[in-house]
């Protein structure tokens, strides 16, 4: 189905709307962050086994190169690429380079608000998914978008289901609003950002604008408002901390918000793959 939409944006080329036809992956489903920090978020759900799996990436804000590299380190090949989910379209989630790099098969799927700056980036809107609802995946993988604010174009935060695990994928968020505790409530794993720790960020040579735009709640969480939110969406098995900003945190800091708190934790490395997690029931 195509169709474009006039009230937001007049597009002269077809915007894909859902997805194709879903053919469900079997097999379990790992998910893993690649690497996240402001230099570059990418994270990856593997889904299957052997010769057989297939790769949705979570924002792909590392340079293809440095993606294929990482990739390769866990026997993926690029071709694998079926989808991209795209929080936002800032260059630590977004790296231009993708303009030019996608494997010919792989779509991406971005919120409708995004797509006038993801025109004016480039962007080939022939491989470009819209969604404002809901959608499947052709894996097979359910995605509940849900838009929160940050800067000035929003970002989007998901709610994965695959084959009744739940993912939450939250960064970029301004504040821990209420639509993002109710849209992650009780997900068995949480990556969500824990970008700064206040003291550090107060106490840095920072210029005092970036810490507002930071700070202000249009920019990023702290370890402080992580561990809140944390404490309000209870997420049930493991929390994934994202995004934590090299000069203003450190992950020993960010870790110890969550003592005692009842959810394995993992830091998210802002170079290296972590530990990947696999999501089906045992
Ligand atoms: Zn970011």
């Amino acid at each position: 189905m195509t169709r474009t939409d006039p009230h937001t944006l007049r597009l002269d080329f077809p915007v894909h709307l859902g997805a194709e036809p879903a053919e469900p992956v079997t097999g379990p489903t790992a998910f893993c962050v690649l690497a996240s920090s402001s230099s570059g978020n990418c994270s990856v759900l593997i889904h299957g086994e052997g010769l057989l799996r297939r790769v949705t990436l979570i924002d792909c804000g590392l340079s293809p190169r440095r993606t294929r590299l990482l990739l390769a380190r866990m026997g993926l090949d690029f071709s694998v690429i079926d989808d991209i989910l795209v929080t936002h379209l800032d260059g630590d989630h977004f790296y231009a380079g993708w303009t030019k790099a996608l494997p010919r098969h792989t779509w991406l799927h971005m919120h409708r608000k995004h797509l006038k700056r993801a025109v004016n980036a480039g962007v080939p809107m022939g491989r470009v998914t819209a969604f404002e609802e809901p959608f499947t995946l052709r894996c097979g993988v359910h995605v509940r978008p849900t838009v929160l604010t940050h800067d000035a174009w929003g970002v989007v935060a998901f709610r994965l289901d695959i084959r009744g695990v739940s993912l939450g994928y939250a960064t970029d968020l301004g504040r821990a609003s209420p639509p993002l505790i109710k849209a992650m409530k009780g997900v068995d794993v949480l990556a969500i950002e824990s970008n700064y720790c206040r003291r550090m960020q107060i106490d840095s040579d920072r210029p005092e604008e970036l810490k507002e735009r930071i700070m202000g709640g249009y920019g990023h969480l702290s370890n402080e408002e992580c561990a809140a939110a944390c404490r309000k969406i209870e997420p049930r098995e493991h929390v994934v901390l994202l995004h934590l900003s090299r000069q203003c945190n450190s992950p020993d800091t960010a870790k110890g918000h969550h003592a005692g708190a009842g959810y394995r934790l993992t830091v998210a490395d802002p170079e290296w793959p972590m530990e990947p997690i696999v999501l089906d029931r045992a």
